[in-house]
């Protein structure tokens, strides 16, 4: 396979990325001139365009913070409400079981499904639901959804409620325009992407919902912008390290032996071998923004010695030697680095520190393991969307792949389900950040993409 064993050296994106047909696919081979077709199903969008701007501002309005993970409930009768009145048969599904499901905040979703004149292939557009804390520096109120300059403003506008309302109106449309249209549409509004996805898209695709039997075509409007076409996404580990000592009085430290001096050795090792040999390698992957196509590691978190107080607490602490210190670590990692090196990368520092230093010693603890993910090229959904761009917005679409990951892995992983892609309106790096908007003209003119991709995949070819 290529894969750099050597540091600072990787090969080609392994042949394990490569789409692998399942399923009937029937309408998606063939080249098909829908261009008069789609001016009316864009016309049916254009005469929507208050519709897309209350659904989408309805939406915002219900405040899906994740943590804790509150009204998936209200969103998913919501959008229940919503669908069951253009003919889609609903199921709300609680993901019982899965980290943070409580009957305070039970991880509630929703698919539905809209069937077509007679059999053929599904198409599903995949849509969280949950939307990440407002943090500080707001000037418009995160939950009011107003409107200002053309862009609807709150949390979860861009990432991702104004893909999902897109994703709706455009099957809204699609289905007004053509009754007679085979095969199926389903729309999944789903819990916790922003935390794991695991009582949301994973939940769903160990319960057979991303079968490629059943579902042929997965779009996820994340907001990667309306001309670009995400591929998939880097993999990710997540570790905690904790450094051991030995308590002891602080006016002598020598009678102990300081844990957070050894967290020193360890972040040293960092900066001096790992940082450069991450930033040394390059993916295939067409990854944005530009510094995300290098391995990355983010340390999350440091702590040593005696826990924090509260804030009202205002004593003076105690005089100790620590004897542990822990880190958190976030390490992204490419295409072409199997996991195994990722992770030996540490422990052989850390092994190498245990053999060099005095005293040292250590406990990593695994937290989470994503690998990468990427669709071909040539995957029908591509080419389809490709086309669909093309059409609507006059120019080639830009294929790329994202620094985080997302709910593809789980179809990817879970469902088995190569035929997946990100496409949506917003602008990625207004994701989590204080003043998130969405262009009004950008979810109109995502939803007709997202309606002539329907068009080529679910009408009958003359
Ligand atoms: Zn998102």
């Amino acid at each position: 396979m290529g894969i750099g064993q050597e540091k600072g050296k990787i090969g080609p994106i392994p042949r394990g990325f490569a789409f692998s047909h399942v399923g009937p696919l029937a309408n998606s081979a063939q080249p098909f001139n829908h261009a008069s077709m789609t001016s009316k199903t864009s016309l049916a969008i254009e005469a929507k365009r208050d519709d897309l701007i209350a659904l989408t501002q309805d939406l915002i309005r219900i405040p899906t913070l994740n943590p804790p993970g509150q009204d998936y409930r209200a969103i998913c009768e919501y959008l229940d409400r919503r669908l069951s009145k253009h003919g889609f048969e609903t199921q709300l599904i609680r993901a019982h079981g899965t980290p943070g499901d409580s009957e305070k905040y039970p991880r509630w979703n929703i698919i539905a499904r809209r069937e077509g004149q007679r059999g053929g292939d599904c198409v599903h557009f995949n849509s969280h639901t949950d939307v990440v804390e407002v943090g500080a520096g707001w000037t418009f109120d995160p939950f009011g959804a107003e409107i200002s300059d053309g862009k609807i403003y709150g949390r979860g506008t861009c990432d991702m409620k104004g893909g999902l309302a897109s994703s709706i109106i455009a099957a809204e449309a699609f289905i007004e325009t053509h009754p007679d249209f085979v095969g199926a549409i389903e729309i999944s509004g789903t819990a916790d992407e922003e935390s794991g996805g695991y009582g949301g898209v994973a939940y769903l695709a160990e319960h057979g919902f991303f079968n490629p039997a059943k579902v042929q075509h997965v779009i996820i409007p994340e907001p990667l912008h309306k001309d670009r076409i995400c591929l998939g996404h880097r993999g990710g580990w997540w570790a905690e390290i904790e450094t051991k000592g030995e308590i002891a009085h602080g006016s002598m430290p020598f009678l102990g032996d300081c844990a957070v001096r050894h967290m020193g050795a360890v972040l040293h090792e960092f900066e001096d071998k790992l940082f450069p040999a991450m930033a040394a390698r390059r993916t295939d992957m067409p990854v944005v923004p530009e510094g995300a196509r290098s391995s990355t590691m983010n340390i999350n978190s440091i702590h040593g010695g005696q826990a924090e107080q509260a804030d009202d607490f205002d004593g003076l602490p105690a005089h100790c030697v620590p004897d542990s210190c822990r880190i958190v670590i976030d390490r992204r990692f490419l295409a072409e680095e199997p996991l195994d090196q990722v992770r030996s990368e540490v422990t052989d520092l850390l092994e190498g520190l245990r053999a060099s230093r005095m005293d040292f010693d250590y406990q990593l603890t695994e937290l989470n393991a994503v690998l990468p993910s990427m669709t071909d090229r040539d995957a029908p959904v591509v080419q389809t969307v490709s086309r669909a761009i093309q059409d609507i917005m006059g120019k080639d679409p830009e294929y790329v792949a994202s620094p985080g990951t997302y709910d593809q892995k789980h179809i990817d992983r879970i469902g088995k389900l190569k035929n997946c892609i990100a496409y949506g309106p917003g602008i990625l790096e207004l994701a989590h950040k204080p003043d998130e908007y969405i262009g009004i003209d950008d979810m109109v003119d995502a939803a007709k993409v997202m309606a002539a991709a329907l068009e080529s995949l679910l009408l009958p070819h003359a």
